[in-house]
Order: structure tokens, then C-alpha cells, then sequence
């Protein structure tokens, strides 16, 4: 039951010759989502050995050339792979002439829909449910409209401590309303409480997405506690002016970001150009949050399952 994240580019506006434009997977139970789509980004999963065919959502943050300018590429290429499955793209309603333009263009063979649905809203909004994922949108502070992307596994049901059936004698009856969450009053007025009978198989997993964004005080609040926070770090400290003026974070605001969200782990990628090495963003990050890692080109962030145990004696 996989739940991992593996970024295809970790470069902010110039893509450079190691790093690419922003372009994610996150990989739920064997379901490709795809998160931004920078040029370069069907090269990148090929690479990484993705296959299109497992992408059925793109969820992009917002119009800026270094997150959507792989579009038009990937899309062709479904198409002449011989695509019939619809498509669902995510993203601010800046992106619905592009794609209209585009698919009159080029989409003239295209054996598949291509379907626009509009992110907007200033809280944290719920815009897909799968039998396995939740996926919430939540407003971020760049220059143009942009989003954030949450996304959390769905709950699994209750399971039943198998030590107490033979004791309390549950009957098939009462072991599958307590596996729906149910708290039980027998005739004889007993009470089986579903905390005392039930466990659950396994916590949840949480990912965030913090594309281009300057910090602001909402934000820990969207993503808080999830288990792996991707986060934008454009510059380090050194370039806090420029951070501001462009709605960008440095290193240090997405360490306190991740901070105050309570995050497991923090991400960061969309590294200018500017820098030539990374040291300086993970230094300044892990001095606040030391669990930081940098986002690389085809490396895997995998968010462990963690299982509860049965209690049986
Ligand atoms: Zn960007
Ligand atoms: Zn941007």
C-alpha cells in the first residue's frame, strides 16, 4: 500500500541542465497523481519509469511557465499512445483558454476527454474523493492565483481485537456494526463500547504541496500534521528581499512552516538557479526543522505505513 512522492523537477524558472521545472508524482496505492507539469516533465517519466497510463489527475498550482509549460507535450504524447480514459486537470481557471486554445490546435485525433475542473476557494476545499485518497485544495500567497494540494488516505475501517470475541461471544452480527464504528447496547442492557472492542489497522497518510508561495500565517493550519511537506524554497536567506518581492519562501520559511504545522518530514525544492549548490537551503532549513531533506530528480520519498498492533494475547 504504497504512499510516496517523487518529484521530476526540482528547479525554479530556468530549468538548468540537472534540474527540471516543478513536476511531481505522488504515488497512492499504485495510482499515479501528477502534480505540476514543467516542460521536460514526459521525458521525466519516462525516465523514472512512469507510465502515462496510470496518471488519470494532473493538479496544477498555478500559470506560470516553469509548472505547466509540459502540457502540451504530455498530452499529445497520451494521445498518439492511443489514450481513451478521460483526463482530469485541476487547476485556477487561468488555465481553461490555454487548454481550450491548445486542444483546438492540436487535439483534433485525441480519443480522450480532457476535462477542466476550476480549483478556487480561501480555505481548505475538498475536490476529489477516491475509494483510497481525499484530495483538498488550499490558497497560497504568490503573485498570481496559486494552490496548495492535500492529500490524505482514506481511513480504513475498524477492525475487530480478535482476543475478545470468544470471551464476550460477539456474534457475526455485532463484530460487523463494531468494524463500522458502532457502539453496541445488547438486550441485557451490556454495553460494547467500540474503543474497548475496535482497533484501527493502520493511521492514515498525509502529504502536502506548497508550490510557489511567500509565507502567511494561515498556512501551517492547511497542512497541518501531515506526514511529508513538499514546500518551495525559490532562495535562502541571503536573498530574503528578493523572497518578498517575487512571493517566494527561502529556506528558513518553509522550516518554520513545517514547524509550526507539526510536519513529519520537510521537502523543499524549486531551487533558483541562482544557487549552484544546495547546502545553503539545507542548512538554513534543518537548522529550525532538522527532519529536511531536498527535493532530487527521480529520488523517492516514501511515507511508511504505520500499523497498529491487535492487542491478542
Ligand atoms: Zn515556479
Ligand atoms: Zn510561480
Amino acid at each position: 500500500m504504497k504512499f510516496s512522492f517523487t518529484s521530476l523537477g526540482s528547479a525554479s524558472a530556468t530549468p538548468t541542465v540537472n534540474r527540471f521545472p516543478s513536476a511531481h508524482v505522488l504515488n497512492v496505492h499504485e495510482r499515479l497523481f501528477l502534480i505540476d507539469c514543467g516542460e521536460g516533465c514526459q521525458m521525466q517519466l519516462r525516465r523514472y519509469g512512469f507510465s502515462f497510463l496510470k496518471i488519470r489527475e494532473i493538479f496544477i498550482s498555478h500559470i506560470h511557465g516553469d509548472h505547466i509549460f509540459g502540457l502540451p507535450g504530455l498530452l499529445s504524447s497520451m494521445s498518439m499512445m492511443g489514450r481513451r480514459e478521460d483526463l482530469d486537470i485541476y487547476a485556477p481557471q487561468d488555465l481553461a483558454p490555454i487548454l481550450k486554445s491548445y486542444l483546438r490546435f492540436f487535439g483534433d485525433g485525441f480519443q480522450f476527454n480532457v476535462n477542466f475542473i476550476k480549483v478556487k476557494g480561501k480555505g481548505l476545499i475538498s475536490i476529489l474523493k477516491t475509494k483510497r485518497v481525499e484530495v483538498l485544495s488550499f490558497p497560497l500567497n504568490h503573485r498570481i492565483e496559486c494552490y496548495g494540494y492535500l492529500f490524505r488516505e482514506t481511513a480504513p475501517g475498524r477492525n475487530v481485537h480478535k482476543h475478545l470475541i470468544k470471551p464476550y461471544g460477539l456474534t457475526l452480527f455485532e463484530i460487523a456494526r463494531l468494524k463500522e464504528g458502532e457502539s453496541l447496547v445488547r438486550e441485557s442492557g451490556e454495553i460494547l463500547e467500540n474503543g474497548y472492542f475496535t482497533y484501527q489497522p493502520y493511521t492514515p497518510r498525509l502529504f502536502a504541496y506548497c508550490s510557489d508561495t511567500a509565507p502567511f500565517d494561515e498556512l501551517p493550519g492547511f497542512v497541518q500534521g501531515c506526514d511529508l511537506l513538499y514546500h518551495e524554497t525559490t532562495f535562502a536567506s541571503d536573498m530574503q528581499l528578493m523572497a518578498g518581492q517575487t512571493l517566494h519562501s527561502t529556506a528558513a520559511d518553509a522550516a518554520h512552516c513545517a514547524q509550526d504545522a507539526n510536519a513529519g518530514k520537510l521537502l523543499i525544492g524549486h531551487f533558483s538557479s541562482r544557487y549552484k549548490s544546495t547546502s545553503l537551503f539545507l542548512e538554513e532549513a534543518r537548522a529550525i526543522f532538522p527532519s529536511t531533506y531536498e527535493a532530487k530528480e527521480g529520488q523517492e520519498f516514501d511515507i511508511p505505513l504505520v500499523k497498529h498492533c491487535n492487542n491478542s494475547k
